[in-house]
């Protein structure tokens, strides 16, 4: 069972960065609207999410960190239509397999809160304690008990830009959540969670992509199109800085990256990459995000239909622009 459980816990957390993803979608899924996110070593000996949430109830303290134990989802059919990120129950029992966990969490409504820890699946210590409303995930020596996969790690700067690059896009895709990423002791990205796109992009982008940024909002077959395009810039030289965001989730696509590049075909060099941020809306029985554990791939049911709304928003946008 234990080998099991680790190789299950290994398709979910394969680095740091994945441990935040997580922890990161829970803190979304649970309300907050402020999140801290600290590591050190590229997370490798410590990383700490703490956030202003709904908080866990005493009782469901144990039960979080058993697999498919989820809040989220209670039929069958909630499948076809999942809003929150997280659904499978799966993240905080991969999390304690390979880690040391401590949590401290309380719910407005309580007046004290819970520090639990869990080290290995093994639960260590469960007391009440005083703590802001809200919950704090440190998560510590990742892989102590996994020799093999810590040999996979990269180096530490490696791993802190994998994390680097999560928190980007969630804060890209939630610009009503102020983020904060401290990196060793310094303060990386700081949002204000103002609701704005606009401040979100200027926060992690910087100036210069901020104000070279034409404006997207188009309406196709019921998919609606908007944020931001910029034409490529010789600082950002590639694809990494396509951002899509479907139903505010960070996707990797083929149809919206070629979508992109084909508008801006006649406006741009060969071999240059359109920079966007750009949100997807569509009904949430067109995709299905159970296709990948990490659930960056998403499936849409019409392809090309998702490439055609994205490349006629883009299109009509520049159109406008050269008028
Ligand atoms: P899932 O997100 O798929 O439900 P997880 O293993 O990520 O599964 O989390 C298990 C459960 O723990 C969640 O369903 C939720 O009830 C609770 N939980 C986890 N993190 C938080 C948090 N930051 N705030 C409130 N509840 C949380
Ligand atoms: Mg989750």
């Amino acid at each position: 069972k234990e080998v099991s459980e680790l190789i299950a816990a290994g398709e979910v957390i394969d680095r740091p960065a994945s441990v935040i993803k997580e922890l990161l979608e829970n803190a979304i899924d649970a309300g907050a609207t402020v999140i801290t996110v600290e590591i050190k070593n590229g997370g490798r000996t410590y990383m700490r999410v703490t956030d202003n949430g709904k908080g866990i109830a005493p009782d469901d303290l144990p039960t979080a960190f058993l697999r498919h134990a989820t809040s989220k989802i209670s039929q069958k059919d909630d499948l076809d239509s999942i809003m929150t990120l997280g659904f499978r129950g799966e993240a905080l029992a991969s999390i304690c397999a390979v880690a040391k966990v401590d949590v401290m969490t309380k719910r407005r409504e309580d007046s004290y809160g819970t520090h639990y820890s869990i080290e290995g699946a093994v639960e260590k210590t469960s007391e009440q304690c005083g703590c802001p409303d809200g919950t704090t995930f440190v998560v510590r020596d990742i892989f102590y008990n996994v020799p093999a996969r810590l040999k996979f790690l990269k180096k530490d700067t490696s791993e802190a830009n994998h994390v680097a690059d999560l928190v980007t896009k969630l804060t890209l895709s939630h610009p009503d959540v102020s983020f904060k990423l401290i990196r060793d002791n310094k303060a990386e990205i700081i949002t204000a969670g103002d609701g704005k796109i606009y401040s979100a992009v200027y926060s992690v982008y910087g100036r210069e992509f901020a104000n070279s940024m034409i404006e997207v909002d188009y309406t196709w077959q019921g998919i609606h199109v908007y944020g931001y395009t910029v034409k490529p810039l010789s600082a950002k030289p590639n694809r990494k800085f396509q951002n899509f965001f479907v139903n505010s989730r960070f996707v990797k696509s083929k149809a919206c990256a070629s979508a992109i590049e084909e508008a801006y075909r006649n406006n741009i060099m060969v071999g240059k990459f359109p920079a966007c941020v750009l949100y997807i809306d569509v009904p949430p029985n067109t995709i299905d995000v159970n296709v990948h554990p990490t659930k960056i791939e998403v499936r849409f049911s019409d392809e090309r239909l998702i490439h055609e709304a994205v490349y006629f928003a883009v299109k009509n946008c520049l159109m406008e622009k050269d008028e």
